[in-house]
């Protein structure tokens, strides 16, 4: 059984005068405080591939990232509480990074190649070498975007109760959008923020893996990218600060705390009506601030 202690998220109002007081609620769904390395949305998306590789007799599960991938350090921390192998597939150069570090730690096998060879992550013929050299791995995609992915991140629909209007969520892959949006009442509106430029590429996607009757009161944004993904602004560091020191929450510089200045704006823009009671998920990722370390208040 794929399985990792883990503390039950719990649901934080933010303060009010933060969305100025101009819509009912703001809350946050702490999904970042159900472990300190499987946090956020990783758990979910991992838990049915993990399930899937020692149902089937895999010896080691193989994925992808970059030096400072969530979902690299996740995989690693689950594969081992559940006994089984881990190797990453690395983009690019030789960082040394606290992320990477973290995977070694956790007995990840790190496997460094080139660019080009990354890009290959969803060709065929490479998937069939990769699995052939690494033991008879499991290859779950980059980000866990696979149908057991899909399914795992559809749970965290049921840990949002029925009465809000909006629920707001980061997009990376588009698998825990697209697991939100097929999991909760049709009647509740769903709302993605893309931290990359142009990332309105993945609207195709997000549509082709949504059930016909889901794909409605949906939308995705990708204008609070903050010069790109992985990219920070000194502004935005700031926002995460202010951030901090007014709800007491910790937001990521990859994720959270560019979708949380797109909240702001759109209340400040008046996008949300006056009875909205919107609840925005905290998807994890902090362990990604080692890459401003000092630059933030906490
Ligand atoms: C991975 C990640 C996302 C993106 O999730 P997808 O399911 O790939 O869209 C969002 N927020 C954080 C903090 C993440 O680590």
């Amino acid at each position: 059984m794929a399985t990792i202690p883990k503390q039950a998220p719990i649901i934080q109002p933010l303060h009010k005068d933060w969305y100025e007081g101009k819509v009912q609620c703001v809350d946050m769904l702490r999904l970042d405080m159900i472990h300190p390395v499987v946090s956020g949305n990783k758990w979910y998306k991992l838990q049915y591939n993990v399930q899937h590789a020692l149902d089937n007799g895999f010896r080691s599960i193989l994925t992808f990232g970059g030096s400072y991938s969530n979902h690299l350090v996740a995989t690693a921390a689950v594969a081992k509480a559940s006994g089984i192998a881990s190797i990453g597939i690395v983009r690019g150069g030789l960082a040394d990074t606290e992320t990477l570090k973290a995977c070694e730690s956790y007995g990840m096998q790190l496997v460094h190649v080139s660019r080009e060879d990354y890009n290959r992550k969803t060709e065929e013929e490479y998937l069939a070498i990769l699995a052939d050299t690494y033991h008879n791995a499991f290859i779950i995609p980059e980000g866990g975007a696979n149908e057991q992915g899909r399914m795992g991140t559809a749970e965290i629909a049921a840990l949002i109760p029925n009465n809000y209007t909006h629920v707001c969520v980061s997009v990376g892959t588009g698998t825990t959008f697209i697991g939100l949006r097929n999991a909760l009442p049709i009647a509740t509106v769903l709302y993605g923020y893309a931290p990359m430029k142009g990332g309105a590429y993945l609207i195709e996607d997000i549509i082709s893996y949504l059930q016909s009757s889901k794909n409605i009161n949906w939308q995705l944004f990708d204008n609070w990218h903050y010069g790109g993904f992985g990219k920070h602004t000194d502004e935005q560091l700031a926002f995460m600060n202010t951030f901090y020191a007014q709800n007491n929450i910790p937001l990521d510089v990859v994720y959270t705390s560019k979708m949380m200045t797109g909240v702001k704006d759109q209340i400040h823009e008046d996008v949300f009506h006056d009875n909205a009671r919107i609840l925005c998920i905290h998807t994890g990722g902090l362990q990604g601030n080692s890459s401003v370390a000092g630059k933030l208040n906490y």
